[in-house]
Formats: structure tokens, C-alpha cells, sequence
């Protein structure tokens, strides 16, 4: 099995047909792939685009509201459905201050979860893990795709940013 990153402090790990694999996620490759959803939904098969279209509703939401009570039960729910187990890790795949293993837990996908269910797994891992700090939602009509990038940053990209200021400017120039 894999070794855990540096400084990671879960593993995520699922189980099928008996063999346990070690889920490596990136959040860059998830918004990726959520904002090619976006665009181009209908290339996916009808469960991945049901998988990502969750994934969208819960990183706006998580966006607008922040991780509220209510955000939080509405995600457990969604998360009751997929069954984990507990392993104990060895300290070779999970690191511990201590001498002694940690808790991992494992994710029993034997049974296929549901869109629903897969989709907040997989949100719920990068809310965990600290990697939606970044998360940010493009301010320009029109394009709203999803990006990590600095508190302040409003554009997916620069392009974006100089459409915007134009828009603007139009705007201010047809109230003048
Ligand atoms: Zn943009």
C-alpha cells in the first residue's frame, strides 16, 4: 500500500472485491474535472454527470454558506449510505507523532454508492483534508467555473478579469 503524503493527516482508503486501495485526490484535479461538467456535461455518462452536478451543488453551497450546521447535516446525510470500517494503520503508511498506529477508516464500495452518496464522499474528503481553503467561484457572468486561488482573487483567470472590467466599463459608459 501507499504511503501517506507528508504532513497528511487522514487516509482515505476504500475496499472492493476484498483488495484496499488508497484514494489520492487532488483538489485541483476535482475542480478541474467538476468545471468541465459544467461546460461539457453531456461527454460524461449519465452517472458522472450526476456525481459532478453534486459535487457543484455542494462547493457552491459550501461557497455561499460556509460550513454551517445545517451544511453539515445535509452532508452526513447524504454520507450515511457508504459503510466504512476501521483499519489501524501501520506507522509506514500513516505516520504518528506517537510511537503507536492511527485510525484509518475505509470506505466499503463493494455496493456501488450512489451519485449522491459518491459525491459527497468525495466532498466531504476535501473538506476534511483542508483543501477547499483556496475555493473560489469565477465573478464573470457566464463563466462561474471553480478555482483555488488567493482570498482576494474574484477571476478563474486573467482573461476573465479583463472581460469583466470591460463589462464594467460599458456599463458605467451606457449610465453616463
Ligand atoms: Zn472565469
Amino acid at each position: 500500500m501507499k504511503k501517506a503524503l507528508p504532513g497528511q493527516e487522514e487516509v482515505f482508503i476504500f475496499e472492493r472485491l476484498g483488495n484496499i486501495h488508497v484514494w489520492d485526490f487532488f483538489a485541483e484535479e476535482i475542480v478541474e474535472a467538476v468545471n468541465k461538467n459544467l461546460k461539457n456535461g453531456s461527454e460524461n455518462t449519465y452517472l458522472e454527470n450526476l456525481v459532478y452536478r453534486k459535487m457543484t451543488e455542494w462547493m457552491d453551497r459550501y461557497l455561499k454558506e460556509g460550513v454551517t450546521d445545517d451544511f453539515l447535516n445535509d452532508l452526513n446525510a447524504a454520507l450515511h449510505e457508504i459503510r466504512y470500517s476501521k483499519y489501524i494503520l501501520a506507522l509506514d503508511i500513516l505516520p504518528s507523532e506517537s510511537v503507536f498506529p492511527k485510525n484509518g477508516y475505509v470506505a466499503k464500495y463493494d455496493k456501488i454508492p450512489s451519485p449522491e452518496a459518491y459525491a459527497a464522499d468525495d466532498f466531504s474528503k476535501l473538506l476534511t483534508s483542508g483543501q477547499l481553503k483556496r475555493l473560489k467561484r469565477c465573478q464573470l457572468d457566464g463563466c462561474e467555473k471553480f478555482f483555488l486561488g488567493p482570498p482576494q482573487a474574484r477571476w478563474c483567470s486573467k482573461s476573465c478579469g479583463s472581460k469583466f472590467r470591460v463589462r464594467e466599463k460599458r456599463r458605467r459608459d451606457s449610465l453616463r
